[in-house]
């Protein structure tokens, strides 16, 4: 089996749904599990939903639900025209599913009042919606599909809004609830983003949670493979709107790709394929618009290549700069600098530590950060310098590729740079200048190691 997930793009319309159908009948013999995110836009409108009846605006929320079942009865009647056998029933099965929110956001619009478990029912109707139609479509395409409800098997427990998946259970019931599904049928569709806690309420995965379904998914099923469908060719070696020269990465690890998430390489969150990768299970991350492209393969770090696969930067990040000579021959001291840092809650990236200095980053301007120096001026003098930006190349092993160093450098000629570091793990070296400087150096950087 293999698991298929497309993205909102993937799922946006007529054509690129049909697209999208295109495609999984091509792999009709691996036996796809489909899992689908709501059609783009849509999750964004049902959350607008659930503010405006919080709101008691009510007016504005049947208006957006109006909007929200034109949307997908327009899908259905083009996907389906031609086919009044399954058209009159897809239809209906999108109204029945807008009927029924209706009727939930205007009894949330009579209360005024918006509870966590209000809100998971309001917002994973985009998946129920999408995967729906899809279903009639590919059945409609002579794909013999069977529709599954999520909730069946994707089991969570604490916040509703943002569940923390029962991998025991879920690894207990995907198997079942698919290989039911399974049975004379060649595809199985779900949805993305919604599960279920124990008690049978309604829950979701957090924002873009789809691919973490997928994983879970393939997880459960020891799944050959998982594709994720995007609207891009795969993961690139920069931010294209940064360099637009930078080019598709065949293969990387998911060490690395965890590296580049951090720095919002937005294809997917690595945290989200974990599950996945955990076991052993390859991750392609492929362009609905183009199928025939290779995209881009994660897989566990042993398989890769070591050489450079990024270059990474953050923008406008704070750099703090911490001095006491009471540092100098005494131990402790790093321990005492952390812990404020960590009780305040405030998140650190980058770390570089002289006898008497520390310098550290942070993002621009995070929470807590005036607790954290007034107590750090206790016993040091502390100077915070903004306007800075932090570049980073990431990779495997970056120590044993000859003359790294030197190119990075080469590239930063006549910049001043604030801070350097490469860790031990030799996965990413990272280097601050100013943010005036910053798209000349991440370019020239790139340009060095990649063109
Ligand atoms: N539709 C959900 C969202 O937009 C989940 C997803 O697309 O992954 O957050
Ligand atoms: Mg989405």
């Amino acid at each position: 089996m293999i698991v298929m997930k497309f993205g909102g793009t993937s799922v946006a319309g007529n054509e690129a749904i049909s697209r999208t159908i295109d495609i999984i009948g091509s792999k009709i013999e691996k036996q796809p599990v489909v899992v689908v995110s709501a059609m783009s836009g849509v999750t964004d409108l049902l959350y607008l939903i659930a503010d405006k009846a919080a709101a008691k605006d009510h007016k504005a929320a049947m208006e957006l639900l109006a909007q929200l079942r034109n949307r997908h009865i327009d899908v259905a009647d083009e996907l389906l025209d031609g086919n009044a056998g399954l058209m009159l029933p897809a239809v209906s099965s999108v109204n029945e599913i807008c009927d029924e929110l209706e009727q939930f956001v205007i009894a949330v619009c009579a209360l005024g009042e918006l509870s966590e478990r209000s809100k998971a029912m309001i917002v994973s109707n985009g998946e129920l919606l999408s995967s729906t139609i899809i279903s009639y479509a590919m059945n409609a395409r002579g794909i013999k599909t069977s529709w599954v409800d999520a909730r069946k098997m994707m089991i969570t427990e604490g916040e509703l809004m943002k569940g923390e998946p029962q991998e025991g259970r879920i690894c207990e019931l995907v198997p079942i609830v698919v290989g039911d599904a399974f049975q004379g049928h060649q595809a199985v569709i779900t949805q993305g983003f919604i599960a279920s806690d124990v008690s049978g309420v309604t829950s979701v995965l957090g924002r873009g949670g789809s691919d973490y379904t997928a994983s879970l998914i393939g997880m459960a099923l020891g799944a050959e493979a998982i594709e994720i469908w995007t609207d891009v060719d795969g993961v690139l070696t920069a931010d294209p709107r940064m360099v637009p020269t930078a080019k598709k990465l065949d293969v990387i690890s998911f060490e690395e790709a965890a590296e580049m998430a951090h720095f919002g390489a937005k294809v997917l969150h690595p945290l989200t394929i974990e599950p996945a990768v955990r076991q052993n299970i390859p991750i392609y991350v492929l362009n609905s618009m183009k199928p025939s492209g290779s995209g881009t393969l994660i897989i566990e770090e042993a398989g890769t290549e070591d050489s450079v696969k990024s270059v990474s930067f953050k923008k406008d990040i704070l750099v703090i700069n911490i001095f006491s000579t009471k540092m100098i021959d005494a131990s402790g001291f790093l321990s005492k600098v952390f812990d404020i840092f960590s009780r305040n809650n405030v998140s650190v990236d980058l770390i570089s530590t002289t006898e008497a200095n520390i310098s550290v980053t942070c993002d621009h301007a995070p929470k807590n950060i005036e607790k954290v120096t007034r107590e750090l001026s206790e016993f040091a003098d502390v100077v915070m310098d903004e306007g800075k930006s932090q570049i980073s190349v990431i990779g495997k092993n970056l120590v044993n590729i000859d003359g790294l160093m030197q190119n990075i450098l080469g590239a930063l000629q006549g910049k001043k740079l604030y801070m350097i570091s490469q860790g031990a793990s030799y996965i990413n070296i990272s280097v601050v200048v100013d943010s005036e400087a910053l798209p000349e150096a991440v370019n020239g950087i790139h340009k060095s190691l990649f063109e």
